[in-house]
C-alpha cells in the first residue's frame, strides 16, 4: 500500500488569492459597469528590457546553428553568467563572493523551497511573521513544523515583524538553527540596515545557526546606506546563504531565472558536531536534481549586467518606485501609518480595522483590490499590502479614489 507523506496533512490551505479572486468576481458580476483596479498584484507588469530581449533572441539563434548549438549546460549555470553576477552584484559592493559560489537556477521560489532539504529533520526553524509562505510550507512538508495550534505551528519560532520593531524582527530568546530573513520584505516592504543585519549575523555565529537571506527585491533599494546583500556584513559568509531572482529585477517572472549564493566558508555541522561544507552539499543537491537553466534564458539574464542592461532595468524599477511613492503619499496624507514604498515596491498599511473588512470596503466603495495582510500570518492582521506593480495611470486613479473614500 502506498502511504502518503503525512506532513502534507498539516499544511494549511491557503485561500488568500483564491478568496480575493472570488470576491472580486462576485463584485464585478453585481457591478458590471464599475471599474476594478488591482493593487494587490505581486507580479511585474512591464515587458522585458530591450537588451535582455536581444540577448534572449541571440541565445535562441545560437541553438539554430551547428557551430554554436548548446545541449546540456553546467548544472550550476554558465560561467559567463556566474562571473557577471559575482562581479556586479557582490564584488563591486565589497562582498567577497566568487563565481563558483553562485548557483544559477530557474527562480528563487524553488531555491528558497528546496534549500531546507540539506538540514536535519529536527532543525529548529525561525520564520518571519508576516511571511512569504514558501519558507513555512516547505518546512511543514519536511516534517519540521509540529502541530498547527491557534494559528501557529508548535515547533517553529515566529519572528514577529510589527510596527513596534519597525518590521525588522528582534532576535529570538530561543535558539534557532535556520533563520529565514527577507529584505526588502515581502509583504511589508520594510528594509534592514547593516547594523540590524549584523545583529543577526552575530546571533547566527553565536548559535552556530544559518541565515537564509531572500534578497529578491534588492533592485528596489535606492538608499546607498542600505545593504543589498547580507554578504556586505563582514563574516556573513560563514553563516548565510542568499537567494536572488531576476523576476522582480528584470521582469523575468515568466522567463524564470534566479540564483543562490552559497559561500565556501559557510559552516554547517553533522550529528557529531563536525563541520561540513554547505557549498559541497548544495552543489551535490543541485547537480543531482537540477539540469541547468535554459541557455537563452541565461543569455538574457547576463544582459542585465551590461551598462545598457543596468540602465534599462533601473528605468523599469524606477517606474515601479514612482508608483510606490504615489501610494505611500496618499496613505500618509490620509493619516494612516505604513511601511515600505521607498526602496520597495510594496506599501504595508495599518488599516486600524480588520484586514478583510478593509479589503471589502475598498472593493465595494471604490473598486480597488488590495491584499489582506492576515493572509501572510497573524502579525498581518489589521494590515493590507498595496503593490506598485501596475501602470502609473491605474495607480494615480486608484489613489484618487482611495483619498476621496477615506478622507
Ligand atoms: C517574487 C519573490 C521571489 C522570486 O520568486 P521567483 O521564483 O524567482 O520568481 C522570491 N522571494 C520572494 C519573497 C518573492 O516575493
Amino acid at each position: 500500500m502506498i502511504k502518503i507523506n503525512e506532513n502534507y496533512k498539516k499544511l494549511q490551505a491557503s485561500y488568500l488569492f483564491s478568496d480575493i479572486a472570488k470576491r472580486v468576481a462576485a463584485f464585478q458580476k453585481e457591478n458590471p459597469d464599475k471599474e476594478v483596479i488591482k493593487m494587490g498584484i505581486g507580479d511585474v507588469t512591464l515587458p522585458l528590457a530591450d537588451v535582455c530581449l536581444k540577448a534572449f533572441h541571440k541565445g535562441v539563434d545560437d541553438l539554430a546553428d551547428k557551430a554554436t548549438f548548446k545541449g546540456y549546460g553546467p548544472e550550476q549555470g554558465y560561467d559567463f553568467l556566474r562571473s557577471a553576477i559575482a562581479e556586479h552584484d557582490f564584488q563591486s559592493r565589497g562582498a567577497d563572493i566568487s563565481a563558483d559560489e553562485v548557483f544559477v537556477s530557474d527562480g528563487a521560489k524553488c531555491d528558497t523551497g528546496n534549500f531546507q532539504e540539506l538540514f536535519s529533520s529536527d532543525a529548529v526553524i525561525a520564520v518571519p511573521d508576516p511571511v512569504y509562505p514558501v519558507y513555512v510550507d516547505t518546512n511543514v512538508m519536511a516534517g519540521r513544523s509540529g502541530d498547527f495550534v491557534n494559528g501557529r505551528y508548535s515547533r517553529f519560532i515566529y519572528l514577529d515583524s510589527t510596527e513596534s520593531n519597525n518590521y525588522v524582527p528582534d532576535l529570538p530568546k530561543e535558539k534557532a538553527d535556520v533563520i529565514y530573513l527577507c529584505f526588502p520584505n515581502n509583504p511589508t516592504g520594510a528594509t534592514a540596515t547593516k547594523e540590524q543585519l549584523k545583529k543577526w549575523v552575530d546571533y547566527a555565529k553565536e548559535n552556530r545557526s544559518l541565515i537564509l537571506f531572500d534578497a529578491a527585491y534588492e533592485c528596489f533599494i535606492r538608499n546607498p546606506e542600505l545593504p543589498k546583500s547580507i554578504f556586505e556584513i563582514p563574516g556573513a559568509d560563514e553563516v548565510a546563504v542568499e537567494f536572488r531572482s531576476f523576476s522582480k529585477t528584470a521582469g523575468f517572472t515568466g522567463v524564470r531565472c534566479g540564483f543562490t549564493v552559497v559561500p565556501k566558508k559557510c559552516k554547517v555541522y553533522d550529528a557529531d558536531g563536525n563541520p561540513a561544507s554547505l557549498h559541497a552539499m548544495w552543489n551535490r543537491r543541485h547537480t543531482t536534481k537540477f539540469n541547468g537553466a535554459s541557455y537563452p534564458v541565461q543569455c538574457a539574464a547576463a544582459a542585465c549586467y551590461t551598462p545598457e542592461g543596468q540602465a534599462q532595468i533601473k528605468e523599469k524599477t524606477d517606474y515601479y518606485l514612482g508608483n510606490a511613492a504615489l501610494i505611500k503619499k496618499a496613505i500618509v496624507d490620509l493619516g494612516y501609518s505604513c511601511t515600505g514604498g521607498d526602496n520597495s515596491p510594496y506599501v504595508w498599511v495599518n488599516t486600524k480595522t480588520d484586514s478583510w473588512a478593509f479589503f471589502d470596503r475598498l472593493l465595494h466603495e471604490c473598486g480597488i483590490v488590495c491584499t489582506p495582510g492576515s493572509g501572510f500570518g497573524s502579525c498581518g492582521q489589521g494590515y493590507v499590502r498595496f503593490s506598485a506593480f501596475n501602470s502609473r495611470e491605474n495607480t494615480q486613479k486608484a489613489m484618487e479614489k482611495l483619498s476621496k473614500l477615506l478622507k
